[in-house]
């Protein structure tokens, strides 16, 4: 089973995280205040540290990786979608050092912004809802 359903854009935010708050906290509060459960987010800016995720399919558990120095965001892309009944974000991230190396994956909470400009669309016509997937370990749209 593919589980897909058609949706369309209902509304788009445009707007900046506050200095010193967590990236992906930040995305899911304006979810929430706005009542988003269904969307596409995608943002850039700087952070001043970051903890990124990378699951292990073997152990079927996240692995993190703290990044204590400044880092640009040069990508950050993601969805909303309910998960227990409340808007999750779930956001995959690049991050850039000094000399342009990169480091990249999951978003976890701990990764705390310097500037962060986001574009957050909301979609219409159908829930979709995280759930348990006993295969991968991992709450997937079912
Ligand atoms: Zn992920």
């Amino acid at each position: 089973m593919t589980p897909y359903k058609k949706v369309k854009s209902d509304r788009i935010f445009m707007g900046r995280l506050g200095f010193g708050c967590d990236l992906l906290e930040g995305l899911t509060k304006v979810c929430t205040e706005q009542n988003i459960i269904l969307g596409r987010v995608e943002a850039i800016g700087a952070v001043k540290s970051a903890r990124i995720g990378f699951y292990n399919q073997q152990s079927r558990a996240y692995e993190h990786l703290s990044l204590d120095c400044p880092l640009e965001i040069t990508k950050l892309t993601g969805n909303v979608s309910l998960k227990e009944g409340a808007p999750f974000v779930h956001a995959h991230v690049t991050l850039a050092n000094n000399k342009g190396e990169c480091f990249g994956g999951h978003l976890v909470p701990g990764t705390t912004v310097f500037a962060c400009e986001f574009i957050l669309e909301v979609y219409d016509g159908a829930n979709l809802e995280r759930k348990f997937d006993n295969e991968t370990g991992l709450f997937l749209w079912s």
